[in-house]
C-alpha cells in the first residue's frame, strides 16, 4: 500500500475577500501536494474556511446579512480562486457544515465527560476583536497586546479547557522532536512562550455575547470559542470519530503549514487539545513569514492589498506561482514588488526556461526535420549535462521540497536550465550542421537537450502544472501528470528517437515593462499623455535593470559582407547569431572594408524593429564607438560562440 501523506492549510477566515497571504500558504501546499502525488504517495490535501466567531458576525452585520449568507457570499470567492490558481486540494471544509460541526461537538462532550473540561468564573481584560481575555500583566496601558485596541474589564462564567496540566509534556515533546515546529526560530519562540506559565484556556463564549459559533453539547447557553471549533477541522475532515480507520491512515498529519501569526494557536492549543484526547500532535507545524509590498506593510487603508486574481489576469497562472516560491525562502518575510516579479518574468521564466524549449525546438526542426534524432556516444561534457539532471530528479528536488525548501529546489531547477543553455552554446549545433561529418555529434546534442527538457518537465511540473503540460505536448512526449511519474527512479535515455515535437507558442512572453508600467501610473498622468519609453525608475536620465533587459544584445559572427551600392558608408552584412542568420545594414563602411569585416565577432542590438536603409532591409544593428563618425568597432574579448548572451 502506498504511504499517505496528509497536509493542511489553515482554514481562512471569511471576514474578507481572500489576497496575496492566503495563495501563497495554499500554492505552497498545493506544490508538495502535486510533488508527493508524483512520488507515488497517496495524498490528502485540505483547506477551506473558518466561518464562525465574533469578526463574521460583525462583518455580516456591517452587510446587513445574516452570518450565514455572508459566509456563503465569500466561501465561493475562495474556491473559484483556488480553481483559478491550478490548486489541487482534495477536499474543502467550511466549518458551518453538520458533518464537522457534530465531530466538534462530540469532541466537547468526551473532554468534557473526561473532566478535561471544567465551569468557572474570570474577571479580566477583554478585546472584542481578537475575541479573548488579557491577564493584569499583559493589558499595559488597558490596550490589548495584540492589536493596540482597548479593552474592557468583563466578568464572566465560562468553560475552560485545563490546557496548563499539559506545559510540561509539551516542552518535553518540543525539546524531543526538533522537526515538529519549524523553521527553528519559530520553534524557539514557542519554547520561549511556554517559559511563561501556562493557564488553563477558556473555550466557551456565552450567547449573550456571541450567538454565531457551534453550541456547547453540555450547556445551550454557550458556543464555543472559534479557535476550538476552527482547529478540530483538521482530525473532523479525515474522518476522526465517524470513520476511525480512514482518520488513522491521516493522522497524524504531515504537515500543518500556517502563518507565522497563528503559530501559538496551533502549536500550544492544538496538541496540548489532542493529547487530552489521546491523539498524536501532527508530524510538523511549519510557518512561513509574510509579504509587504514595495517596502510596505500590506493594508487596506494604504490600499496596498495585492490581489491574487488581478495577479493572474496580468502575469498568468503559472508566473504567479513560480514568483511566490521563488522569490524569498519560505519561512522568512518577503517583499512582493511589480519590478522583481516581471524581473523574474523576464530573465528567468522567458529568457532561460523558455528559450531552452524554443530553441530546442526550432533546432530539432532544422536539423532533425522535427523529430528526436537518434544520440551517439557522449562527450565529457554531456556526461556532465546527464549528471546533473538525474541528480535533480533523484535528489535535490526531494530534499529541498521535503524541507520545505522551495526558493532552493527552484534554484536548482533552473540551474539545470542555464546548463543546457551553455551546452547548447558551446556546442554549436548550426556550425555541426554544416559539415556532413559532425552529423552524428549534431544529433546527439540534439538528443541531450531534449531528453533534459524531459527531466525539467518532471521537476517543474508540481510548481507549474500549465507550463509542464504545455513543455510536454511541445516536446512531443507522452507524460501523463497524474501518474505516480517520480515514484521509480528517472533514468537517462526516456525520450524515443523519433518523437514528433511541435513547436507552439512561446511558453511565457516577455513583459512589456513600459507598457505596464505606464498603466500603473495612469492616475499621475493626463489621460492621453505618451508614458516615455525609458524613464521609468530613479532621477532623470536613469533607467531600471528591467529596462536594459528589454535589449536583447548578442554577439554575432559576420559571415559575408558588401558595400550597399551607392553608399560611402553602408555595409551590408550577413550576420551568424546562432540560431539564425541575419542581414544587417551598418554604417561601417568609412572606417572598415568589407573584407576587414568577414570573420569578426560583432555586438548586435537582436530585437531592433526590421528597418530599411537605402532600400537593403536591415535586421538588427551593429554596435561601434564614435560620435558622429565610427570610430571603433565592439567585439569580445574571447571567441565565444555565435548568439551568446551580453548582459
Ligand atoms: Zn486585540
Amino acid at each position: 500500500m502506498a504511504q499517505s501523506f496528509y497536509i493542511t492549510t489553515p482554514i481562512y477566515y471569511v471576514n474578507d475577500v481572500p489576497h496575496i497571504g492566503h495563495a501563497y500558504t495554499t500554492i505552497a501546499a498545493d506544490v508538495l501536494a502535486r510533488y508527493k502525488r508524483l512520488k507515488g504517495y497517496d495524498v490528502f490535501f485540505l483547506t477551506g474556511l473558518d466561518e464562525h466567531g465574533q469578526k463574521v458576525q460583525q462583518a455580516a452585520a456591517k452587510g446587513g446579512i445574516p452570518p450565514q449568507a455572508h459566509c456563503d457570499k465569500l466561501a465561493p470567492q475562495f474556491q473559484e480562486l483556488w480553481k483559478r490558481l491550478n490548486i489541487s486540494n482534495d477536499d474543502f471544509v467550511r466549518t458551518t457544515e453538520p458533518r464537522h460541526k457534530t465531530v466538534v461537538q462530540r469532541t466537547l462532550q468526551a473532554l468534557y465527560d473526561k473532566k478535561e473540561i471544567y465551569q468557572a468564573s474570570y474577571t479580566g481584560w477583554y478585546c472584542t476583536f481578537d475575541e479573548r481575555f488579557w491577564t493584569e500583566k499583559d493589558a499595559v496601558g488597558g490596550l490589548c497586546p495584540d492589536c493596540k485596541r482597548p479593552l474592557d474589564q468583563l466578568s464572566e462564567t465560562n468553560y475552560f479547557f485545563k490546557m496548563s496540566k499539559y506545559q510540561h509534556w509539551l516542552v518535553t515533546y518540543i525539546n524531543e522532536h526538533p522537526d515538529f515546529i519549524r523553521p527553528r526560530a519559530r520553534r524557539n519562540e514557542v519554547l520561549g512562550f511556554l517559559q511563561k506559565p501556562l493557564e488553563d484556556l477558556s473555550i466557551s463564549r456565552p450567547k449573550s455575547r456571541l450567538s454565531w459559533g457551534i453550541e456547547l453539547p453540555f450547556d445551550a447557553n454557550y458556543v464555543t470559542y472559534v479557535w476550538f471549533d476552527a482547529l478540530v477541522n483538521y482530525i473532523s475532515i479525515p474522518g476522526y470519530l465517524t470513520d476511525e480507520p480512514r482518520f488513522h491512515t491521516w493522522w497524524p498529519a504531515d504537515f500543518h503549514l500556517i502563518g507565522k501569526d497563528i503559530l501559538t494557536t496551533h502549536t500550544v492549543y492544538w496538541s496540548t487539545m489532542l493529547k487530552a484526547l489521546g491523539l498524536e500532535p501532527p508530524k510538523a507545524v511549519f510557518a512561513h513569514g509574510w509579504w509587504t509590498v514595495s517596502g510596505e506593510k500590506m493594508s487596506k487603508s494604504r490600499g496596498n492589498v495585492v490581489d491574487p486574481n488581478a495577479m493572474v489576469a496580468e502575469f498568468g497562472i503559472d508566473a504567479f506561482r513560480y514568483f511566490l516560491l521563488r522569490e524569498v525562502p519560505f519561512g522568512q518575510d518577503g517583499d512582493f514588488s511589480r519590478e522583481a516579479f516581471i524581473g523574474r518574468i523576464n530573465s528567468e521564466l522567458a529568457n532561460d526556461l523558455g528559450n531552452l524549449l524554443s530553441r530546442t525546438l526550432t533546432m530539432i526542426e532544422r536539423y532533425g526535420d522535427g523529430k528526436v534524432p537518434e544520440p551517439g556516444e557522449p562527450s565529457a561534457m554531456d556526461n556532465l549535462l546527464q549528471q546533473t539532471a538525474v541528480k535533480l530528479l533523484g535528489t535535490e528536488l526531494d530534499v529541498h521540497l521535503n524541507n520545505l525548501e522551495f526558493n532552493r529546489a527552484l534554484e536548482v531547477i533552473l540551474g539545470l536550465v542555464q546548463l543546457a543553455n551553455q551546452y547548447i552554446d558551446r556546442s554549436a549545433p548550426w556550425n555541426l550542421a554544416k559539415k556532413a561529418e559532425d552529423r552524428g555529434r549534431l544529433n546527439t546534442v540534439l538528443y541531450n537537450v531534449t531528453e533534459t527538457l524531459r527531466f525539467l518537465c518532471l521537476a517543474l511540473a508540481p510548481f507549474m502544472p500549465h507550463a509542464a503540460e504545455e513543455m510536454k505536448r511541445q516536446l512531443g512526449l507522452m507524460l501523463n501528470f497524474s501518474k505516480p511519474l517520480l515514484s521509480a527512479e528517472i533514468t537517462w535515455g526516456g525520450v524515443l528517437p523519433g518523437t514528433e515535437i511541435a513547436k507552439g507558442t512561446a511558453l511565457f512572453p516577455r513583459i512589456d515593462t513600459t507598457k505596464s508600467q505606464g498603466e500603473s501610473r495612469v492616475d499621475q498622468q493626463q489621460p492621453g499623455t505618451p508614458t516615455p519609453p525609458m524613464s521609468s525608475a530613479g532621477g532623470e536620465g536613469q533607467i531600471s535593470i528591467d529596462d536594459f533587459r528589454k535589449v536583447a544584445l548578442k554577439v554575432g559572427l559576420v559571415a559575408a559582407a558588401e558595400r550597399v551600392p551607392k553608399s560611402t558608408k553602408l555595409l551590408k552584412l550577413q550576420v551568424d547569431i546562432g540560431t539564425e542568420k541575419r542581414q544587417i545594414v551598418a554604417g561601417l563602411g568609412a572606417k572598415y572594408s568589407p573584407e576587414e569585416m568577414v570573420g569578426k565577432r560583432v555586438v548586435i542590438v537582436a530585437n531592433l524593429k526590421p528597418a530599411k536603409l537605402m532600400g537593403v532591409e536591415s535586421q538588427g544593428m551593429v554596435l561601434a564607438a564614435g560620435d558622429l563618425e565610427v570610430s571603433a568597432l565592439l567585439t569580445t574579448l574571447e571567441d565565444v560562440p555565435p548568439g551568446s548572451t551580453i548582459k
